[in-house]
């Protein structure tokens, strides 16, 4: 029986570590995040993450710009929180709505206030192994691995997705732990046989369960990072078959998270695997929370 990889006990845990450097810090670490316009997603991200600083004692700003500010006033916002003494860690909320330069936004961050580990600098950090915040979610999911003893050294990981906030830095952080990786996109000839190749499999595409059994080599590691909502009902019941406990929670709310992988394919054919909801997903906001704590021990 596969095991399952737990995110809300290895969130819990990271955010235990965390209280006893906090308090031994002179000041308590802040965290800005920025948060223009209303997209409702963006709002319940942000709210969970000012939450979880407050939780942990740390301080936190939130600034929510309308989104018709221009890219230069809101490029004034991340200046000033640049030389905020008591600003560690700013973060932008991404997506930006239309109109505004997220690039020449994310590149105004000072990098070592950075705690997404978007800026180039600190993109090029993670690539020559130099020291500086990693992206929230495949830092968790390296957590997740390192917790549960999961060996990589040797082993072969495949990454499906290359986006530069999961799937590039994702390939770069097993590749740093001694994994064989190999990275898939939306143009690779045969996923399927690149993805059965691998002793470690991570989703991180963003299509409810495209990554089923025949991407799957038995005894393999599955990580899921894709979070999707399906408001299909036909999509849902393919998935999770009438009757199942998902499809009662669907008919309530009107819509089921599904990760990239089946989770059926992923439960019966692994050695451990990431459920969704309650896998990769909380370890997203720990991470944050541990990259703001490290720019706050640095700063001091
Ligand atoms: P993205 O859309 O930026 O990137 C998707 C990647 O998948 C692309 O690189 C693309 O080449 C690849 N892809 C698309 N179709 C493919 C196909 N048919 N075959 C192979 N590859 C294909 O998405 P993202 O931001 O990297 O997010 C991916 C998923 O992870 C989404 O479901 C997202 O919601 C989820 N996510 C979860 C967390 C978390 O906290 N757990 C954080 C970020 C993203």
């Amino acid at each position: 029986m596969a095991q399952i990889l737990d995110g809300k006990r290895v969130r819990d845990e990271i955010l235990a570590g965390l209280a006893p450097r906090i308090q031994t810090l002179k000041r308590k670490p802040g965290l800005a995040v920025v948060l223009v316009g209303d997209n409702p997603a963006s709002h319940v991200y942000v709210s969970s993450k000012v939450k979880t600083c407050l939780e942990l004692g740390m301080h936190s700003e939130k600034l929510t710009p309308p989104a018709s500010i221009a890219t230069g006033a809101l490029l004034d916002i991340v200046h000033d929180l640049n030389s905020n003494a008591d600003i560690d860690g700013i973060l932008v909320q991404m997506p930006l709505p239309a109109g505004i330069d997220s690039q020449r936004v994310l590149d105004a961050i000072a990098p070592e206030k950075d705690v997404d580990g978007f800026h180039p600098v600190n993109v090029g950090n993670l690539s020559i192994g130099r020291p500086g915040p990693r992206p929230c979610t495949p830092s968790g999911v390296m957590e997740l691995l390192r917790r549960y003893q999961i060996p990589l050294a040797g082993k072969h990981a495949v990454v499906a997705g290359r986006s530069d906030i999961v799937g590039k830095p994702m390939a770069m952080l097993l590749l740093q732990a001694n994994a064989t990786v190999t990275i898939c996109h939306s143009k690779t000839a045969d996923l399927e046989a690149e993805c059965r190749r691998a002793d470690i499999l991570v989703g991180a595409i963003g299509r409810p369960a495209m990554l089923t059994r025949a991407h799957m080599k038995p005894g393999a590691v599955m990580i899921d990072v894709g979070i999707n909502e399906v408001r299909d009902r036909e999509q849902a019941a393919a998935i999770f078959g009438e009757g199942s406990d998902k499809m009662s929670a669907f008919d309530k709310r009107g819509s089921v998270l599904v990760g990239d992988m089946h989770p059926y394919h992923a439960a019966e054919v692994s050695s451990f695997w990431t459920p969704v909801p309650g896998g990769v997903g909380p370890l997203t906001i720990a991470m944050l929370m541990s990259n703001t704590v490290d720019a706050a021990e640095r700063r001091q």
